[in-house]
């Protein structure tokens, strides 16, 4: 493999890779295959399964002890695939108070810190969980709401109306 920037042969070995690139200052992947250019320092990395490793990231910053640092709320902010509007709107919260959570300005409630990581956890039950049902638990005037319960092949099943 040459070095995009100045050609040079580079030289693959593995390492333990420290991947700031994710966002998260502590994260490093043991073990994968880095080219290094010995002329100018580039380097490539080849990252296996990246989608897999994110998930798996998001799931222990999501469990961690004590409350989310500014750089793990734009990591699973990012990870759920929202932009920071999007991320405001599911949260029920201005878009520069996002900023300022973000930004380190502000400290992340502990409301929203567990909001946050429910829906990390449960990312596919998130998805169900839209925002337009989000944006109706703020309705002024509840819209009538009646569940109407069937037991039929020996579970209930329940029609919302
Ligand atoms: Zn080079």
């Amino acid at each position: 493999m040459r070095c995009v920037v100045c050609g040079t042969a580079m030289k693959t070995r593995r390492e333990n890779f420290k991947y700031d690139a994710c966002g998260l200052p502590y994260v490093t992947l043991a073990g994968v295959d880095v080219s290094r250019c010995p002329k100018c320092g580039e380097f490539e990395v080849a990252i296996p399964r990246i989608e897999e490793l994110h998930r798996v990231i998001a799931t222990a910053v999501a469990r961690r002890r004590g409350r989310l640092e500014p750089v793990e709320v734009r990591y699973l902010r990012k990870w759920l695939g929202w932009s920071g509007t999007d991320f405001a709107a599911h949260m029920g919260v201005s878009a520069e108070t996002v900023s300022r959570w973000e930004g380190g300005s502000q400290r992340i409630g502990s409301t929203a810190d567990r909001l946050l990581r429910l829906m990390a956890l449960s990312r596919e039950p998130a998805r169900e969980y839209s925002l337009d049902l989000l944006k109706a638990v703020d309705a002024e005037t509840p819209p009538s709401f009646r569940i109407g319960l069937e037991a039929k092949r020996g579970e209930w099943q329940a029609a919302v109306a």
